[in-house]
């Protein structure tokens, strides 16, 4: 998904963090996903790799890598967290039925920092805007199930 992305090792050299194998293994994998994981889906799916790995030490590097801003926790109200890997400034879309969550582009976003600071003489220092609906196959399943 990215035009010139540095390895995980050389991102986490980059940040002045220690490279483990695990951690850049971690960080590998959210790289090369877009399906925002749960520490669980990120444990399971690196399990084969790392058999001796504990669920701690996958919640201490996420932990890690999000200090380190490489990566992005991302709670909307489920029971767990999901992760992301931080490449361009996106935000999200989450189905509302099966809680999937879909990256979104909308550059023009960034004016509302400037038009909130111009309002409101705020420090802006963040936003986080989520939209919430159903998702294509979500919306399928329903429309099946109204013409069975
Ligand atoms: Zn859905
Ligand atoms: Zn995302």
């Amino acid at each position: 998904m990215a035009t010139e992305t540095l390895s995980p090792s050389a991102l986490l050299k980059k940040s002045h963090a220690r490279v483990t194998p695990q951690r850049e293994a971690i960080l590998g994998f959210l790289m090369g996903t877009d399906s925002h994981p749960t520490a669980d889906d990120i444990y399971h799916h690196l399990g084969s790799r790392f058999p001796n790995m504990s669920i701690a030490t996958v919640y201490n590097n996420l932990r890690t890598l999000t200090g380190l801003g490489l990566i992005q926790e991302l709670s909307y109200g489920d029971s767990s967290s999901h992760f992301d890997f931080v490449e361009t400034a996106h935000y999200h879309a989450i189905c509302q039925v099966c809680g999937k969550i879909f990256d979104m582009y909308y550059p023009g976003l960034n004016e509302i920092d400037t038009i909130t600071e111009n309002a409101t003489d705020f420090a802006v220092t963040s936003h986080r805007i989520e939209v919430y609906g159903i998702c294509k196959d979500c919306q399928k399943k329903r429309s099946e199930k109204k013409a069975e």
